[in-house]
């Protein structure tokens, strides 16, 4: 390997920049070429790419978002878009790639793999934490104290006013950042898609709860419907069955994506960005690199795209016994 290419796709994430250092930096430890491609792959097949030194990536470990900016690419899904991609690469002779994204980026990288036999690594960098192989995706710790840090401010409001609070937090499918943050930020009850903990148990829990002497109470609620309830709607039910409550509903939206990153994502992206570039080197493709048990290890793109990254049931039962 001669060249290797690096592009952040899809979702942006705190830690993105980090991870783009890594691999440019790892890449010149190891006096190989390398070249950032600039919105995701889309860049790839305008051609939009620059020539990238240990010095051009200087000040960026501690910046939220991606300096080689993101982007969803339609084009990369039809033939003919990665057909230019492919032959962009080529003309400026990079022979492998770093994907910094999500499953869906993984997929197109996969995708890229099979009909060109070029060679791809995969980086997780999402908030949602919701790729399998890792137990922490980049962005998801940063999005977690930033999460728990606006609750906690909800929480002074919230208990000024003796008010039911419903916070609704990011990760798409996945409960993730709603089951931590909210453990994190002592929510009385966590909505995850996950666990559907029925209507009916979520008034008794709320009833039991101002019963025992609980004036305020914060309800983490994970983006999408629960119980075929969105987030307001889910704030009239609960209004119209138990009158006593003074509901507000806060969404959090998408600050929650933005931010420096903290240590541990900063930590992180450097060992995944030099595990991705040293396994490349080592002749291997096809793989996400990814935490489990503290240690860097590769997962086939394919698993990392299909399985699922299951919700920590130990994680349940905690915030289970907090909400007594
Ligand atoms: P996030 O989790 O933050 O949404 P993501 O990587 O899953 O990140 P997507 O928008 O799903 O984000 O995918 C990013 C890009 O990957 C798409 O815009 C597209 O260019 C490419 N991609 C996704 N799926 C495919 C596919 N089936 N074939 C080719 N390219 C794909």
């Amino acid at each position: 390997i001669k060249k290797i290419g690096v592009l952040t796709s899809g979702g942006d994430a705190p830690g993105m920049n980090a991870a783009i250092r890594a691999v440019v930096r790892t890449c010149a430890y190891h006096n190989i070429e390398c070249i950032g491609i600039y919105r995701g792959y889309q860049g790839m097949i305008e051609g939009d790419f620059k020539e990238m030194g240990p010095r051009s990536v200087n000040n960026i470990v501690n910046k939220g978002g991606t300096i080689l900016k993101s982007a969803r690419s339609k084009e990369f899904m039809t033939k003919e878009g990665r057909e230019k991609a492919y032959q962009n690469l080529v003309s400026a002779g990079v022979n492998a790639l770093v994907v910094i994204g999500g499953d869906g980026s993984f997929t197109g990288a996969e995708i890229f793999n099979e009909e060109y036999g070029f060679s791809v690594m995969g980086i997780p960098g999402t908030i949602d934490n919701d790729i399998y192989g890792t137990s922490h995706t980049l962005g998801f710790d940063t999005a977690l104290n930033t999460v728990v840090e606006c609750i906690d401010k909800i929480r002074d409001t919230a208990s000024s006013h003796n008010r039911l609070f419903f916070v609704e937090v990011m990760g798409r499918d996945a409960g993730h950042i709603a089951l931590n943050a909210g453990i994190g930020a002592g929510a009385e009850e966590i909505l995850i898609p996950e666990e559907d903990l029925g209507l009916e148990r979520l008034l008794e829990s709320l009833q039991r709860s101002k019963a025992s002497g609980k004036s305020s109470s914060i309800v983490v609620v994970a983006e999408g419907e629960k119980m075929g309830k969105n987030v307001f709607q889910l704030k009239d039910y609960i209004e119209e069955h138990l009158p006593e409550y003074d509901i507000r509903v806060s969404v959090l939206g998408h600050m929650q994506r933005g931010g420096a990153p903290s240590c541990f994502d900063r930590v992180l992206a450097s060992r995944l960005g030099v595990k991705a570039v040293e396994s490349l080197i080592e002749g291997k493709t096809n793989f996400m690199v990814g935490l489990i048990a503290d240690k860097i290890v590769l997962t086939p793109l394919e698993q990392a795209i299909k399985g699922n990254s299951d919700i920590d049931r130990e994680l349940l039962r905690v915030s289970e016994i907090m909400s007594t």
